[in-house]
């Protein structure tokens, strides 16, 4: 990915001399070859000042929490729907059961948390536009003086 300058102020707010940065992830389609699409993830850390960093960090845990809430339902409409799923017919020890539905459970609460934070922080805080190579800021005075200091 391009090396961007950050402008010396906070990414969402504007605050003089930022002292964290936050990490946002951004998915887009990407077509290498004809007839070839893949999703390809990029990574960006953007200057945020202290306060604007604590409150994204409590909005990536409250979508955690989300998350967390969505694989409980999604359990509870599988047990629901397809209650045999609870009878243990092929004598699988209780241990590796538990730890098969916990993964599972993880594994669906951290890809509702993962969307929730993309389309969140992409909207809000910053994305990464492959096509065009550039940063797309929530905060469209930081993006004036971002494609000035990137110009
Ligand atoms: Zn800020």
């Amino acid at each position: 990915m391009v090396q961007f300058r950050f402008p010396r102020c906070c990414s969402r707010c504007l605050a003089e001399d930022p002292t964290k940065s936050f990490e946002v992830e951004t998915e887009s389609l990407e077509q290498p070859a004809e007839g070839k699409t893949v999703i390809a993830t990029y990574t960006t850390e953007v200057p945020v000042c202290d306060k604007c960093h604590a409150r994204f960090t409590r909005v990536s845990y409250l979508n955690w929490v989300l998350g967390s809430i969505g694989s409980l339902a999604v359990a509870g409409l599988v047990v629901y729907f397809k209650p045999t799923i609870l009878r243990n017919d092929a004598g699988i020890p209780i241990g590796l059961g538990i730890l098969v539905a916990v993964g599972f459970l993880g594994a669906i609460a951290w890809a509702i948390a993962r969307n929730l934070n993309q389309e969140y922080f992409n909207w809000r805080l910053v994305r990464y536009d492959s096509r065009q190579l550039r940063l797309v800021f929530g905060n469209k005075d930081y993006q004036a003086l971002f494609d000035e200091a990137n110009g």
